[in-house]
């Protein structure tokens, strides 16, 4: 641990361009405030179809702190800040996102803390600003994540937060596709700090993610870091043989013994229930299967276009470790 590390800031950004100006002149900003150095400002562009290229591009001609990776498409936020930890090179790495609504100005608490030996600080989110639904599903999918999930996953903690070199070195070199980093994170170990800071709304523009997306980066931290869902087959199933015995023995004292006719309509519900319940157990597995399949394949996480900046050209070294697999 260095007092004074390199920080490097690692930042994805998909159609900001209503942002980006803001949050180059906050994070350099405080990049100034911080001692040592270099520092490094790390922009992924995820493939925006907006103006958000050519004013990072810009901005790196201006500023020698400034790295613009710019990726072949689309590749979505997980990989996108993938793509970040793989470009940058400082002694930390500082994650977040590119709409402000991480305020760059927690970074010097972030760096104190590392100071005290933290390898991983992160940031737990307090008074979110989104609509009372939305936090609602948020509150309850941390909660059922943390007692779903084999280790122990903070609650309420997002991406934004610093990470040591060695942290950052581990989570490189897993391999796997459906990334949810800040679980990757808790899993690396070391010593690690949750610190509540504001979470701001965001600066302009509207939200990235479209409820489809939200549910699947949920999909991501529950089937990449717990197994109890395809075991929860295994104990229905159980439940389910336990009370049909306790059904049959009912059934066939009321033939015998008081010879009335047995339900169409239990028979029926009966049926449905258990088909149902048996579609839902083999699409679980297969959410399973398709994620084994997709590692089996192994292909890249993503494709880098170019990376532009004043100290690396897009020829330099750093865009090998893009194909690391
Ligand atoms: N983002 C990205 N690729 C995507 C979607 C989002 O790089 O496909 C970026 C986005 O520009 C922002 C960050 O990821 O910097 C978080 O996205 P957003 O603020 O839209 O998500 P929310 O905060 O609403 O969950
Ligand atoms: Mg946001």
């Amino acid at each position: 641990m260095t007092a004074n590390p390199r920080v490097s800031l690692a930042i994805p950004i998909y159609n900001e361009e209503a942002v980006v100006p803001e949050l180059v002149r906050r994070t350099s900003a405080v990049l100034d405030s911080l001692p040592g150095g270099p520092h490094e400002i790390v922009f992924v562009n995820d493939g925006s179809s907006d103006g958000t290229l050519a004013i990072l591009e810009e901005t790196a001609a201006r500023d020698p702190r400034i790295v613009v990776v710019e990726l072949s498409r689309n590749f979505g936020h997980q990989t996108a800040l993938a793509a970040a930890i793989d470009q940058v090179s400082g002694d930390v790495v500082v994650l977040m996102d590119g709409d402000l609504q991480d305020p760059p100005e927690a970074i010097p608490t972030l760096l104190d803390h590392y100071r005290q030996g933290y390898d991983v600080v992160y940031v737990r989110r307090m008074n979110r600003k989104e609509h009372w639904w939305l936090r609602m599903c948020y509150y309850m999918f941390y909660r059922l994540l943390a007692t779903l999930s084999s280790i122990e996953l903070p609650l309420d903690a997002g991406d934004f937060g610093l990470m040591s070199r060695r942290v950052v070195d581990e989570i490189r070199r897993m391999p796997e596709h459906h990334r949810y980093l800040r679980g990757l994170r808790t899993w690396v170990g070391f010593r690690q700090i949750g610190i509540p800071v504001e979470r701001a709304a965001r600066h302009a523009g509207s939200t990235k993610y479209s409820p489809l997306k939200l549910l699947k980066l949920a999909f991501d931290g529950i089937f990449a870091f717990s197994i109890i869902p395809l075991r929860a087959a295994a104990i229905l199933g159980s439940l389910a043989i336990a009370c049909s015995f306790v059904y049959a023995l009912y059934s066939l004292y009321v033939k015998f013994w008081l010879h009335s006719p047995q339900g169409f309509t239990a028979l029926l519900l009966a049926i449905i229930f258990l088909s149902g319940v048996n579609l839902f157990f083999l699409g679980i597995i297969g959410e399973y299967v398709g994620r084994v399949y997709e590692e089996a394949k192994a292909r890249p996480h993503y494709v880098v276009r170019r990376v532009f900046s004043q100290r690396v050209s897009s020829a330099s070294p750093r865009i090998a470790v893009a194909a690391r697999r």
